[in-house]
């Protein structure tokens, strides 16, 4: 037999997901010279890109737009989607070894990080991710409701995600209809009657995760003044010290502008973003409606910890703000997939290196890899998830040199998608996806948006004819 890899026997990988990791591991697997590879990808969603397209937020499109290399990955004719496919439930791992030489999980981060505080399960306090899924139109989301009935809003984190959801919180419906955010969260947010949203962070402004274009950004608004307190932009002791010792001009340009913020004087906008520091909650209050009406936050003040990083501690100094909705951005947490080993604390497969490890030998799994969120956990922008998947795909390359791949019973390439088709008849192919991509274009093109985006399943499968 011919060896593995080549024009008459390709090397059989599937891929499960389709957002910035997995496309990054075609790209790395489509490098790869003298390799024939015939690549099927899977989404439960028939739509692919995941966060680019349910998660990036929808006044930063040019950010979507690596979604062109990804087109282009995909046009390849070895290259196959099958959409609204669910691994778990149309197809298995067991499955998967019948048809397969290589499995790759990059399914991301699906759910989210608790606070752990008394009252976080009150009606009006909800995941930040489960905002921005509804607000991008995420089928599963767009039944989603958010009480935008009150004044005060709180976000809790200040990574980018909160700065994101406290953004799109103070956007005007104008800017908002510039964009491809989901048509009932625009008519949604026009009605709202949020005046001041504050993020709330828990350490100093040196520490804050959010990065420096989104703190600029927000000086930008249309209709939106934001402002910091003097006294928590003020650098501490240690936090002066760290900088001295270490310099980083990207945190010092971040304190600058915080800084910078606490000079503003109000301009006579309509809405208030305010982003406070070293303040944590510590209880959300129920107005005996199970709807949140106010949040106890406790004082912190930063201390070494034993790993020599800044940690907040608590001080006796307590303050009430009265909010009638919170959105908890404290992390992305990732899922455990059916059969796939992982590790519960970490919230990622077991892996090393990006090869799946089976947690009672603490051996490889054979032919089982992952890449991206679900793998090094929820943290870096998209093309971070470059040289991670280039990593998980050196890993493939090394095995299959040593002949340490999965014995598929059925490689040949019609045999998979009978298969699926047998499990799942209404699946989606990238041709079906490109139809659905040209109808949102063109409907946007209409009223001079990126595009209007389909938000439920069985519309899309109407699009397609399904
Ligand atoms: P993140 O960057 O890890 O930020 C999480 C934030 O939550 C931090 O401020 C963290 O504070 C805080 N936090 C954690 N536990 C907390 C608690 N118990 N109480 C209060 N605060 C708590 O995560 P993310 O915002 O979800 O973003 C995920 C990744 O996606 C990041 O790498 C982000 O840069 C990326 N992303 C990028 C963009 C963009 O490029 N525009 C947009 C969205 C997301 P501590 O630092 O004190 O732990």
């Amino acid at each position: 037999m011919t060896s593995l890899g080549t024009e008459s026997n390709p090397l059989r990988v599937a891929i499960i997901g389709s957002g910035p990791a997995a496309f990054y591991a075609v790209e790395a697997l489509q490098k790869q010279t003298g390799l024939v590879a015939q690549i099927d990808m899977f989404d439960r969603l028939p739509t692919p890109y995941g966060l680019v397209r349910y998660g990036v937020a929808p006044d930063h499109q040019k950010i979507k737009s690596v979604t062109k290399l990804y087109e282009k990955l995909a046009t390849n004719p070895r290259f196959r989607f099958f959409g609204n496919v669910e691994f778990g439930k149309h197809v298995t791992v067991a499955d998967l070894r019948q048809y397969y030489h290589q499995i790759l999980y990059a399914t991301g981060a699906q759910s989210d990080r608790r606070m752990g505080i008394p009252g976080e399960d009150l009606n009006s306090s909800h995941p930040a991710t489960e905002f921005v899924a509804w607000y991008n139109g995420h089928p599963d989301y767009r039944d989603c409701k958010f009480d935008l009935s009150c004044e005060r809003a709180a976000v809790v984190g200040v990574g980018n995600v909160a700065i994101d959801v406290a953004r799109i919180l103070s956007r005007t419906p104008k800017e908002l209809q510039a964009t491809d955010m989901a048509d009932y969260a625009i008519e949604a947010l026009r009605n709202s009657k949020v005046k001041e949203v504050y993020l709330l962070g828990r350490r100093g402004p040196a520490q804050a995760a959010f990065t420096n274009p989104e703190v600029k950004e927000l000086a930008e608004m249309e209709d939106a003044d934001v402002f910091t307190l003097p006294n928590e932009v003020q650098l501490d002791e240690l936090s002066q010290a760290e900088i001295a010792h270490d310099p980083d001009p990207l945190i010092q340009k971040k304190v600058e502008m915080l800084q910078s913020y606490a000079q503003h004087q109000p301009s006579g906008k309509a809405r208030r973003f305010y982003i406070r520091f070293l303040v944590s909650p510590t209880e959300l209050v129920s107005d005996g409606n199970n709807h949140v009406t106010r949040m106890h936050l406790v004082h912190n003040t930063l201390v070494k910890s034993e790993t020599g990083t800044l940690s907040a501690q608590a001080t006796d100094k307590t303050e009430d703000i009265d909010v009638g909705l919170v959105f908890r951005s404290v992390g992305y947490r990732g899922l455990p997939l059916p059969d796939v080993p992982f590790h519960e604390r970490w919230a990622v497969i077991l892996n090393e290196g990006g090869r799946v490890i089976n947690p009672d030998t603490k051996q490889p799994r054979v032919g089982e890899y992952t890449s991206g969120w679900i793998k090094r956990g929820p943290s870096g922008v998209i093309g971070t998830n470059k040289p991670d998947s280039v990593e998980t795909v050196n890993a493939m390359m090394a095995d299959l040199q040593k002949g340490s791949v999965l014995s598929p019973e059925h490689p040949e390439v019609d045999y998979a998608e009978e298969f699926v088709s047998s499990r799942q008849p209404k699946y989606v192919t990238f041709a079906d996806w490109l139809k659905i991509d040209k109808l949102e274009v063109e409907n946007g093109a209409k009223l001079g948006r990126p595009r209007v985006k389909i938000t439920s399943v069985e519309e899309m499968l109407k699009v397609v004819g399904k």
